[in-house]
């Protein structure tokens, strides 16, 4: 089943006196019930504005799509009252920046309790006097149902002594224990979804292993579904069942990660899976693609990569097309819908991202030539 189905999400910041900024452009996005699905692109591509248009947590931009639907129902049509329900319950969001996004003077325990009484799923006296106590003597009482549940979750998510770190303060947390507890504040909702953002980034790599590995097994454990925001390919390959790459606000590419990975077909993916260490064409010597994405402002007609792209042609400045590469796997790349057999392409010289590109006469195609000099 498909829990979030998002077709054509388009977000523009006004700018008063300025050029509005179009964040976010043409994006469909899907995740289907239980599995993980990577959103992947470098900095500035529109992960985290999809994000948090998934949360309705955009008061200051314009949110336009054809279609914004949570298991069937659509998301903009809720009123704000309904919205927060949703919030937590139905949809978690998990930051990369913990340190800001918990509440820095109440204990860990304390906020996941709250998470968990608000879902109401624990039996718990909710008598002026134990909210009073809550509030303003000394939290929630440790014998209390909503006060366990945020201890066996904190031990859930992989915390080695959760007693302790339920009375601690977050800033008394290293920044892996913080991550834990994010995510174990997300499963107190019950959520069907979460939505965490870069949420292992400021992590170092042992920690985000372990902090992934975490993940996969809770979404099973919890039949959750997560939406998994990275610039990172690598956190993909290890994680995520599905992936959709973004660039410049537009989605690129989406598929199957296996699909993605054996057959990448657009040249942004092609140029990003060079970047990880394991995939690099010589070992030890890893590529990025050269340049940097542009500005909203500063995006070119038609495809955004279109000026990065070694084998852009005449067509890359006409809107996106849409190509079926196989069930489920889809590129937005011109080079496919030319009619052409993209077969011709040299996708071996194209995906050669450090090499200069040349445009071949004959096809009026531009590839790229070998790096020779190292
Ligand atoms: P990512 O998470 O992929 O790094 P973001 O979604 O944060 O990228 O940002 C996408 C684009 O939207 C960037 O160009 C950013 O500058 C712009 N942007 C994000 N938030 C705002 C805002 N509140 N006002 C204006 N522009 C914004
Ligand atoms: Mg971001």
């Amino acid at each position: 089943m498909t829990l979030l189905d998002i077709e054509d999400l388009a977000v523009t910041f006004p700018v008063e006196g300025g050029t509005d900024v179009p964040a976010v452009d043409s994006v469909d996005l899907q995740v289907e019930a239980g599995e993980i699905h990577g959103l992947v692109g470098e900095s500035g591509s529109g992960k985290s504005v999809t994000a948090r248009s998934i949360m309705r947590l955009l008061d200051d931009a314009e949110v336009s799509a054809e279609r914004f639907d949570y298991r069937g129902e659509d998301l903009y049509a809720k009123s704000e009252a309904e919205m927060r329900s949703v919030r937590g319950d139905d949809i978690a969001m998990v930051f990369q920046d913990s340190l800001s996004a918990l509440n820095p003077v109440m204990t860990v325990g304390e906020q996941i309790a709250e998470v968990v009484r608000h879902h109401g799923d624990v039996d718990e006296s909710a008598s002026l006097l134990s909210e009073l106590r809550r509030k303003y003597v000394t939290g929630t009482s440790e014998s209390a149902p909503s006060w366990r549940r945020a201890v066996e979750l904190l031990e859930t998510v992989g915390i080695a002594d959760p007693e302790d770190v339920a009375t601690s303060y977050p800033h008394q947390l290293s920044g892996g224990q913080r991550q834990r507890v994010m995510i174990a504040s997300a499963l107190g909702g019950d959520p069907s979804l979460i939505v965490a953002d870069e949420p292992t980034t400021a992590l170092d790599v042992t920690v985000e292993a372990s902090i992934l590995d975490e993940l996969r097994r809770l979404c099973d454990e919890f039949d959750v579904a997560m939406l998994l925001i990275t610039h990172d390919l690598g956190v993909v390959s290890e994680t995520c069942d599905s992936v959709t790459v973004m660039y410049s606000g537009s989605v690129m590419e989406y598929g199957q990660t296996d699909q993605l990975f054996e057959s990448p077909a657009h040249p942004y993916t092609k140029g990003l899976l060079r970047s990880i260490p394991e995939r690099a064409p010589t070992e030890g010597e890893l590529t990025t693609i050269p340049g940097s994405a542009p500005e909203p402002a500063d995006r070119p007609t038609g495809c955004p990569f279109r000026d990065r792209c070694p084998a852009a042609f005449d067509a890359c400045s006409e809107p996106l097309p849409e190509h079926v590469v196989e069930d489920g796997h889809v590129t937005h790349c011109h080079l496919y819908t030319e009619g052409d057999d993209p077969g011709d392409v040299s996708w071996d010289a194209t995906i050669e991202m450090d090499g200069e590109a040349t445009v071949d006469e004959a096809t009026d195609r531009t590839t790229a030539t070998e790096v020779t000099d190292g």
